[in-house]
C-alpha cells in the first residue's frame, strides 16, 4: 500500500509518498507560500535523488494538493501512474485534546470533534483541518486517517497531567497538561525497545526529543506516564526561541508592573527567548556551540541551562517510574550534537547512565553506552512521517 503522509501549515504543507512494502520513502517534498506570492512546490524523487521546484500560484491548499498529486503522476518526476495508486492518506494534526487518545479514521463525527479541539491549538489545527478537507474534496475515495501530536500522551495519570488550579479550570476549560511530539517519542520508544529487542512492556525508557523545539518523556511499559511540555508546546525545558517552563507570576509582573500587554508578553515568551534570548546569538545549536568555543560566555550558559535541564527531566522521569532501563536521544539537537548528549549524560553516572565517547561520535541508530552501562543510552533517529504512515496503515486494515 502507498500512503500519503501530509502535514498541513498555515501558508506550507509537507508531504511524503511512502510504500508500505518495505517502508520507501518514493517522493517527498514542500509547497510554500500558499495564498501568497511566489507560491512554489519542491518535489523530489527519492528513487532518483531528482529535485524540482515548480513555481505557479497556489490560491489555497485545494491548490497545493492538487499541485502536489499531478507532480506525484507526472510522467517525468512523478513515482506513481495516478492518484488510484494512493491507498491512504495519513495528516499530521497537533492537538486532539481528551478527544484522541489514538490515530483515527476521519469521519464526519471526527472533523466536528477536530474543530471543538481549535481553541487549544489555534495557530495549528485550522491549518491541519484545511488539509484534510482539501485532499477529502480532491480524492472522495480515499481513505484517510488523522494522527495527533498530542494522542500518544493521552495515557498519563491525572496526578501528571493536572495542574493545582481551581478543579473547574480543567472541567470547564480543558486546561491541564496534554503534551507534544508524541508521534516521534512514540515511534523512537517502539525503535529502542525493537532495538534492545525486549517488549516495550518491559521497558522504563526516557525519550528526548530535542530540535528546535523539545521535550522530555516518561514511557513506562510502552505508555506515556509523564512529559514535559504542557498545555501548550512551550513548557518544559528552554528551546530555541521558547521559554520552557518558568514561574508564571513572572508573565503577571511584566503585565502589571512593566505595563507590556499579553500578546507582547505571549511574543516574547514564543519568540524571544529560549537559547536565543540568552545567548543573543542565535537559536541554531551550532552556532551556539562554534559562539561558546570562541569564548561567548552567553552562548555557553545557554548550552549549560539547556543540558541542566534535560539532565534534570531525565532524573525527574526515573524518579517518576521507579527506574530506567534506556535515555533516547533524538531530533536535530539529540541527533547530531554529540557534545550536548555528553554533557546531559555528564552527571548521571550515579543512576547508572554513563555513555563511551567513541561511539557517541558515531551516527545513525546507534547505542552509546558504556560498556556495563546499567542504562543503555541510544541515539534513533526520528521519523514522524513513517510513524504516520505505520498507524494509517493500520487503522485502514481495521488493526
Ligand atoms: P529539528 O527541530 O529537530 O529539525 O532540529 C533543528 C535543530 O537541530 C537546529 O536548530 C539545530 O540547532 C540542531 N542541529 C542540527 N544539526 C546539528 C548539528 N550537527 N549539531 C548541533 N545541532 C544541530
Amino acid at each position: 500500500m502507498k500512503i500519503l503522509v501530509i502535514n498541513a501549515g498555515s501558508s506550507s504543507l509537507k508531504y511524503q509518498l511512502i510504500d508500505m512494502d518495505g517502508e520507501q520513502v518514493l517522493a517527498k517534498g514542500l509547497c510554500e507560500r500558499i495564498g501568497i506570492e511566489g507560491s512554489n512546490l519542491q518535489h523530489t524523487n527519492v528513487g532518483r535523488d531528482e529535485k524540482t521546484k515548480i513555481e505557479k500560484p497556489m490560491k489555497d491548499h485545494g491548490d497545493a494538493i492538487q499541485m502536489v498529486i499531478d507532480a506525484l503522476a507526472d510522467e517525468k518526476i512523478g513515482v506513481i501512474k495516478s492518484m488510484d495508486e494512493i491507498g491512504a492518506v495519513g495528516h499530521r494534526v497537533v492537538h486532539g485534546a481528551e478527544e484522541f487518545a489514538d490515530s483515527c479514521m476521519i469521519t464526519d463525527a471526527v472533523m466536528k470533534a477536530l474543530e471543538k479541539c481549535t481553541p487549544l491549538a489555534p495557530l495549528h489545527n485550522p491549518p491541519n483541518i484545511i488539509g484534510i478537507k482539501a485532499c477529502q474534496k480532491i480524492m472522495p475515495n480515499v481513505p484517510m486517517v488523522g494522527v495527533f501530536d498530542t494522542a500518544f500522551h493521552q495515557t498519563m495519570p491525572p496526578k501528571a497531567f493536572m495542574y493545582a488550579l481551581p478543579y473547574e479550570c480543567y472541567e470547564k476549560d480543558g486546561i491541564r497538561k496534554y503534551g507534544f511530539h508524541g508521534t516521534s517519542h512514540k515511534y523512537v520508544a517502539q525503535k529502542a525497545a525493537e532495538f534492545l529487542g525486549k517488549p516495550a512492556s518491559e521497558l522504563k525508557i526516557v525519550t528526548c526529543h530535542l530540535g528546535n523545539g523539545s521535550s522530555i518523556t516518561a514511557v513506562n511499559g510502552g505508555k506515556c506516564v509523564d512529559t514535559s511540555m504542557g498545555f501548550t508546546p512551550l513548557d518544559g525545558v528552554p528551546m530555541g526561541t521558547r521559554t520552557g517552563a518558568m514561574d508564571p507570576a513572572v508573565v503577571t509582573y511584566l503585565i502589571n508592573q512593566k505595563g507590556m500587554s499579553a500578546a507582547d508578553v505571549d511574543a516574547m515568551m514564543n519568540k524571544e527567548s529560549g537559547v536565543s534570548g540568552i545567548s543573543g546569538v542565535s537559536s541554531d545549536f551550532r552556532d551556539l556551540s562554534a559562539a561558546a568555543k570562541d569564548g561567548n560566555e552567553r552562548a555557553q550558559l545557554a548550552l549549560d541551562m539547556f543540558s541542566y535541564q534535560v539532565r534534570k527531566d531525565i532524573g525527574a522521569y526515573a524518579a517518576a517510574m521507579g527506574g530506567i532501563d534506556a535515555v533516547v536521544f533524538t531530533a536535530g539537537v539529540g541527533e547530531n550534537d554529540a557534545a550536548m548528549r555528553a554533557a546531559i549524560a555528564g552527571g548521571l553516572e550515579f543512576m547508572g547512565v554513563k555513555i563511551d565517547s567513541g561511539k557517541n561520535s558515531e551516527r545513525g541508530t546507534v547505542d552509546i553506552s558504556a560498556d556495563g552501562a546499567a542504562v543503555k543510552t541510544l541515539v534513533i533517529p526520528t521519523n514522524e512521517e513513517l510513524m504516520i504512515a505505520i498507524d494509517t496503515k493500520r487503522l485502514v486494515e481495521g488493526k
